[in-house]
């Protein structure tokens, strides 16, 4: 809990991204563990296969060896009795020898499996049996008892024997072939399994892919469009819808800027002015709000066209402006708003049929070493005063 409630604070966003986060993982963690066990179960079973192919070709060979040592055997002993030729007890001994050896590793090798212990004492007994049979048939031939011997012969009792032991062998022979099946059908349930679980994990994994794709190209563009708000407020804030140049703020936060890189350069002059359209109110008086809005605004325009490229002009009130005039001391700064006056007053703006002249006054105070914004703009607005007492449409310098 206390991991998932870490992932979720600290994923950027709302909390379902946290959520869908920690889904994604816990179902990939699934599947990985799903996928690994079933690949473990895939090659137990393979290898328990491989191990009961084995265990059945031991077998078989086993049973093999038994049913040819004790047809050999039977081979030998009746082709004594029949040609009294001792040659053929030598494969007779032999058979014998080999059919006890194989049955003592048959019961090695089928010690511990299901019913096949009955079967191999069953074995046991059938060779026992044929053990029987056939040595009393060769102790007869062997005491020239030929007619006892014959009439052994003559019983079949060798023949069941044989036939017991090869049925008892089959059903041995069949019993593992059928454990084989089994164990080979285990290990290809197994596999296909396996193999299903990759498809399936690789399948969601691309899902998982694809939504996170998508989930990050969501979350991409809802940071745009927050960070496009957030611009636009910012604009919104920093600016005069009138005029569409800087607000008082913007303007007040440039000049500190260009105040402290002046305080820390002396050598880097700067100048300030305010503009104050003469007479204003009377323009509304006369034309009307919305005229004197284009006054504003056209006054705005005249003074950008004006002024230099690295000037910052700011609507700072009603029909009040500032401007901030970087590298320029007093005579530079004269110059400059001399120029704006002019442009200003230049031409009236014609509307509905309607002249409206209008002028604007100019006052400049140069930065000094102890200006702060406030003294400096204080400054710059005495000289506006003097402007406005000497006549207006005007420039005046601050002391
Ligand atoms: P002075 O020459 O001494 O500056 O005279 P003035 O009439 O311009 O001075 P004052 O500051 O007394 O008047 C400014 C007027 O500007 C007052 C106000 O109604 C008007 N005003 C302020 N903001 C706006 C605006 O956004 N649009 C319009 N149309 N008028 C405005
Ligand atoms: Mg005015
Ligand atoms: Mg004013």
């Amino acid at each position: 809990m206390w991991i998932v409630k870490q992932i979720v604070s600290r994923t950027p966003g709302s909390g379902w991204r946290g959520f869908f986060l920690i889904g994604c993982v816990t179902i990939l963690a699934l599947l990985l563990a799903g996928t690994s066990w079933s690949a473990w179960q895939s090659s137990e079973g393979r290898a328990a296969a491989e191990d009961r192919q084995y265990h059945t070709i031991e077998v078989l060979l086993a049973t093999n060896t038994v049913r040819a040592a004790a047809l050999q055997q039977v081979r030998g002993g009746r082709g004594y009795l029949l040609t009294g030729n001792r040659l053929f007890l030598k494969p007779y001994t032999l058979g014998k020898r080999e059919a006890e050896t194989a049955q003592a590793r048959l019961v090695a090798l089928v010690g511990n499996h299901d019913e096949q212990p009955a079967r191999v004492e069953a074995l046991d007994t059938h060779l026992a049996h044929l053990d029987v049979v056939l040595g009393s048939m060769i102790d007869s031939m062997a005491k020239d008892e030929t007619r006892a011997a014959l009439t052994i012969m003559r019983s079949g009792s060798d023949r069941d024997a044989i036939e017991a032991i090869l049925r008892t062998l089959d059903a041995i022979d069949a019993t593992e072939r059928a454990a084989l099946d089994t164990q080979t059908a285990i290990a290809q349930q197994r596999a296909i399994a396996n193999e299903r679980y990759q498809y399936l994990l690789a399948t969601v994994g691309l899902c998982l892919l694809a939504l996170s794709i998508l989930a990050t190209i969501y979350v991409r563009r809802a940071l745009d469009a927050e960070h496009a708000a957030r611009k636009e407020l910012e604009h919104f804030a920093l600016t005069d819808p009138l005029t569409s140049l800087p607000n008082r703020r913007a303007f007040m936060e440039a000049a500190t800027q260009h105040i402290v890189q002046s305080q820390a350069d002396p050598k880097r002059k700067l100048s300030l002015a305010v503009v104050d359209i003469d007479h204003f109110k009377r323009i509304n008086d006369r034309f009307g709000h919305p005229a004197g809005d284009e006054v504003i605004k056209e006054v705005g325009q005249r003074a950008i066209a004006a002024l230099r490229k690295h000037d910052f002009v700011g609507r700072i009130g009603g029909e009040e402006y500032g401007v901030i005039l970087p590298r320029a001391d007093l005579d530079t700064a004269c110059t400059v708003c001399e120029r704006l006056r002019e442009a200003i007053a230049g031409s009236p703006i014609v509307r509905n049929d309607a002249i409206i002249p209008f002028t604007a006054s100019i006052g400049i105070a140069e930065f000094r070493a102890d200006d702060d914004i406030d003294h400096l703009l204080a400054r710059a607005d005495a000289a506006l005063y003097e402007a406005k007492t000497g006549g207006r449409n005007q420039v005046r310098l601050a002391a």
